[in-house]
């Protein structure tokens, strides 16, 4: 329980709750720290999708921050939140304890894994995009989401070059007409070489390609 995990550093009340992001998987279950008195703080844009599909058990935010930046400090330390646009959600915050500069990252560079099958709720173009940004911020190692401690920079960068490989490679057979049928595999064995060594590879690299292809298909 990260209750009790929080118990072992400190016997203080958790005084504030920021939420990464709009999914489910990362913010459910706050009210324990509602009973004990925290304020709930994310992006603006998340509070529409809290309303759009409500879940009993997410705590709405309490404050909510606009724009790009967001500095919360309590006692001599500051958490900077910064905000970069549509790319995970639409309400993705970067998260760094600015006495550390370990940013946590989270669902943006998942350290040597692959994309989900279906790369759910991303933007592919603005993925890359925003990964670019954070590759130009001054940091060496970052938090990232779904049990990754501490991961090198370069994970980032190695995330970025594998979708602008899924995209380029997808889009290139759908320029030269090849059957729709047949791209998973062709853009698979295409990537096999450079980007087999991350984990389920094998086993998701068809499904994101069909999920790129709608995105070229589509728009989105
Ligand atoms: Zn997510």
């Amino acid at each position: 329980m990260l209750r009790d995990e929080i118990r072992k550093i400190t016997p203080l009340p958790v005084k504030y709750v920021v939420y990464s992001h709009e999914h489910w998987d990362h913010v459910s279950g706050g009210q324990l720290f509602k009973d004990e008195g925290a304020v709930f703080i994310s992006h603006e844009n998340c509070v529409a999708h809290f309303k759009d599909l409500p879940n009993p058990d997410i705590v709405l935010p309490d404050q909510t921050y606009s724009g790009e930046h967001y500095d919360l400090t309590l006692g001599n330390r500051t958490l900077q939140l910064r905000y970069y646009g549509h790319n995970h959600g639409d309400c993705l915050s970067v998260m760094t304890p600015a006495h550390v500069n370990v940013p946590f990252i989270v669902d943006l560079g998942t350290a040597g894994g692959m994309p989900l099958p279906f790369i759910p709720d991303y933007s592919l173009h603005h993925w890359v995009r925003t990964l670019r940004e954070l590759e130009a911020e001054p940091f060496d190692s970052y938090v990232g989401g779904h049990g990754i401690p501490v991961a090198p920079k370069s994970r980032l960068t190695e995330r970025r070059q594998y979708l602008e490989a899924l995209m380029s490679e997808t889009k290139r057979e759908l320029d030269a007409g090849t059957g729709l049928e047949d791209i998973p595999d062709i853009v698979a064995t295409r990537l096999t070489a450079r980007f087999k060594h991350l984990r389920n590879f094998e086993l998701w690299v068809r499904d994101n390609v069909r999920r790129t292809i709608t995105y070229y298909g589509m728009g989105w």
